[in-house]
């Protein structure tokens, strides 16, 4: 087997596939299908693909590169872009998105244009503001919006939904589903539209669901840190019965030294420009490991042992090793956040290993 270099990420694809599965389960209960979403992971085909083993019919990234890649590499789903399209890459977005999140009548005209070019229909689901201050039409302004785009040829309105937790940290509360719901029901009816998705939110629904008894129209939720990290977001809280740890950063150790824990000699600004503040503790058993802020947003790990990171530069991590007995050579492994998760994804520098049960697929890239 080849040796996979450091730092890396283990990915257990069976974490995420039992994660996958719970979730499909648990939405599909009350009429919720979920749509993967893959912007996480930047589109890795290897994960998409378990998605797909385990009933997710529709993948969802913001990148068209992402979804390039999960085409080209044979992932069969009904795909779609995640945020409103660049109107630089409208061409694109026709050829490797089935569907879109849109906002803009003047991205969706010139979408028209392209479908009919491209001689294909492109569909449109349409984002309404209900809050998060992210994106999304102003619900005043909906119905007007697809009146307009009713007159253009090339593109089908499949649907509507709303953001959450993202910017703004707003909760998908009841009031706010019901709301969206109605707004479906009302374009319904004045448009016989028959709606295909009315999607409600994303991985910060969850309490919304568990306690609701009804979730009216609401028939999609787009779910990435869910599924990847096993948590609702909008108090980080695991959700029973799924993996939080289904990816691993890993480190490597390259100097463990014993020296003073406060910075000796005249000093300025760190490589940051942040002038830190250090607490005089004596000697400290320290240890470098060779990863930084290229690698990963460093304070999103959380070491899986008894260690502590004293902080980072781009290409350097300080350890105080407490009692752990480390020297060069030896792995340090962590946990991530969302942000870390996003960033080893996206770091070229760090290798992607995936990790099944009973076996071991390497991929260095
Ligand atoms: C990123 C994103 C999601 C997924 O959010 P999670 O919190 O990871 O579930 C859903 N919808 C949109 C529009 C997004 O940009």
């Amino acid at each position: 087997m080849n040796k996979v270099r450091l730092p890396r990420v283990d990915i257990n694809l069976d974490k995420i596939a039992h994660n996958v599965e719970q979730l499909v389960a648990l939405y599909g209960r009350k009429g919720i299908e979920v749509m993967g979403v893959t912007k996480t992971v930047c589109g890795d085909p290897t994960i998409a693909q378990v998605f797909v083993d385990k009933g997710i019919r529709t993948l969802s990234d913001s990148r068209i590169a992402n979804l390039k890649t999960m085409r080209e590499a044979g992932i069969e789903a009904r795909f779609v872009l995640l945020r409103t399209p660049a109107m630089s890459e409208l061409d694109v977005v026709v050829k490797y998105a089935d569907i879109s999140l849109n906002t803009e009548l003047a991205v969706i005209q010139k979408l028209s244009t392209e479908a009919l070019a491209q001689n294909t229909m492109h569909e449109i689901i349409l984002m309404v503001e209900m809050g998060d201050l992210r994106e999304g039409i102003m619900p005043e302004d909906v119905k007007s919006t697809v009146r307009k785009i009713l007159q253009m040829r090339g593109v089908r309105i499949v649907g509507i939904g709303a953001n959450f937790a993202c910017f703004g940290g707003v909760k998908p509360s009841p009031a706010k589903m019901n709301a969206l719901s109605q707004l479906a029901d009302d374009l319904d009816t004045t448009f016989g539209l028959d709606l295909e998705f009315v999607s409600g939110g994303n991985s910060a629904n969850y309490q919304w669901f568990s306690t609701c008894d009804d979730v009216g129209r609401i028939n999609n939720l787009r779910l990435g840190e869910s599924i990847y990290l096993g948590r609702e977001t909008l108090e980080r809280e695991a959700i029973p019965g799924l993996f939080t740890d289904a990816f691993t950063f890993v480190s490597e150790v390259i100097e463990t030294k014993v020296k003073p824990s406060a910075p000796y000699g005249e000093r300025g600004q760190d490589a940051f420009g942040n002038t830190t503040t250090f607490t005089d503790k004596g000697l400290m058993k320290r240890a470098i490991l060779g990863s930084g802020l290229q690698d990963v947003i460093v304070t999103g790990l959380t070491p899986k042992s008894d260690i502590e990171i004293l902080g980072a530069s781009s290409d350097h991590t300080l350890i105080d090793t407490k009692n752990a007995p480390l020297s060069p050579g030896d792995e340090v492994a962590f946990d991530l956040d969302y942000g870390a998760l996003l960033s080893v994804m996206t770091s070229p520098y760090v290798a992607k290993k995936y990790v099944i049960a009973t076996q071991e697929l390497n991929t260095v890239s």
